[in-house]
């Protein structure tokens, strides 16, 4: 439930609707907007009588969300949110953001050379995998730790906000202190334990589809984050299992516009994913922008043919390069840029 406050509403009377939304046994989210403030009524699994708050002085008008996935959805809250990962590279605005870099951490080497590379293509965040979720207990696992720390020497030499992938709440807590933002899997979208606890963490989290996961699953995963306090979500479409396999994943290029109208928070798209295939990744990342996405995530590899992990679906550089650059016109086309490589002027087009 949403308390609308009147314009002229006084502080007193705000902290009476919290405390008598408190007395109720909820939790009041009062948020403070240009014109008047909404309070936020929390824990509650089903219709709230409204009777109590409807009366008190100050209140303009009560809305029922109807959505199970309340404070992630348009209903709570109808304008765009924000996610900011580091100065300069924000989510959801008119801006778009580019997430590139390896599947895994391999080596110092490895990270520095992709981070360069795709700093130098356009890059606007660097991702690579330190802690790997993979579908074999025999497969490269990743470095751990220490792929943290080259993460964090290659964030130092490019400038590039670092993205990297937390398996349980041990790992979000060793990987928050490294990453700008921690990545929460396909095969952890439902780990509930996970979810609260990136929750609690108050760094912003991309959240990526399950592979046989909803929409509103997704959406309600995300309501885990938000239950817990932290509203710095960033949604991503990453294809989705199909009885066809012809292709690794169905990329669900309709969950862009879905997302968007149900949901306040960014939507982005990993084309790498989406398609395990490197020839399928520049045009499917062309069409999630097209479409709308806020941003790509697309696996890029200094030597994709002896990557650890997922080469045959990295871009070499210059592909990449190439994305990039025809990303910049169709975001042009429809009235969006791509944003400036943290550090650099912006690239005009056309
Ligand atoms: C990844 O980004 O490398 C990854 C493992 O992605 P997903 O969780 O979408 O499979
Ligand atoms: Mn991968």
């Amino acid at each position: 439930m949403l308390i609308v406050m009147a314009n002229h509403a006084t502080h007193e009377q705000i902290d009476r609707v919290v405390k008598v939304i408190e007395e109720m046994g909820y939790t009041a989210r009062p948020m403070p907007g240009e014109q008047r403030t909404a309070i936020g009524l929390v824990g509650n699994d089903g219709r709230v009588d409204s009777s109590r708050i409807e009366g008190l002085s100050g209140v303009a008008e009560v809305i029922h969300v109807t959505k199970p996935y309340k404070q992630v959805s348009r209903e709570w809250k109808n304008e765009n949110t924000i996610v900011t990962i580091a100065p300069g590279v924000s989510f959801g605005g008119t801006e778009i953001q580019i997430i590139a870099g390896p599947c895994s951490v391999e080596s110092e080497q490895q990270i520095v050379a992709s981070a360069l590379a795709v700093r130098a293509g356009g890059a606007t965040a660097l991702r690579g995998g330190a802690f790997k979720p993979r579908s074999s207990p025999y497969s490269f696992q990743g470095l751990g730790k220490k792929g943290l720390e080259m993460l964090a020497l290659a964030r130092r030499e490019t400038g590039l906000p670092i993205v990297t992938e937390a398996l349980d709440e041990e790992g979000a807590n060793l990987v928050a202190e490294y990453a700008d933002c921690i990545q929460i899997g396909a095969r952890s979208m439902q780990n509930y334990p996970l979810l609260r606890a990136v929750g609690r963490l108050k760094k912003p989290v991309l959240l990526k589809r399950g592979m046989a996961a909803t929409i509103v699953d997704l959406l309600m995963s995300a309501e885990y984050i938000l239950a817990e306090g932290n509203d710095q979500v960033i949604l991503c479409e990453r294809g989705i299992r199909s009885f066809d396999t012809m292709a690794r994943n169905l990329f669900d290029l309709t969950a862009i516009p879905l997302v968007q109208k149900l949901s306040h928070l960014p939507m982005i798209a990993d084309p790498s994913h989406g398609t395990g295939l490197r020839d399928k990744v520049t045009p499917m990342g062309r069409a999630a922008i097209a479409a709308g996405a806020d941003g790509i995530l697309v696996e890029v590899h200094p030597n994709p043919d002896r990557a650890l992990s997922d080469g045959g679906q990295s871009l070499f550089p210059d592909q990449f390069a190439q994305l990039v650059q025809e990303i910049r016109a169709i975001a042009n086309a429809i009235g969006r840029t791509v944003a400036a490589t943290p550090g650099t002027a912006p690239i005009q087009v056309g």
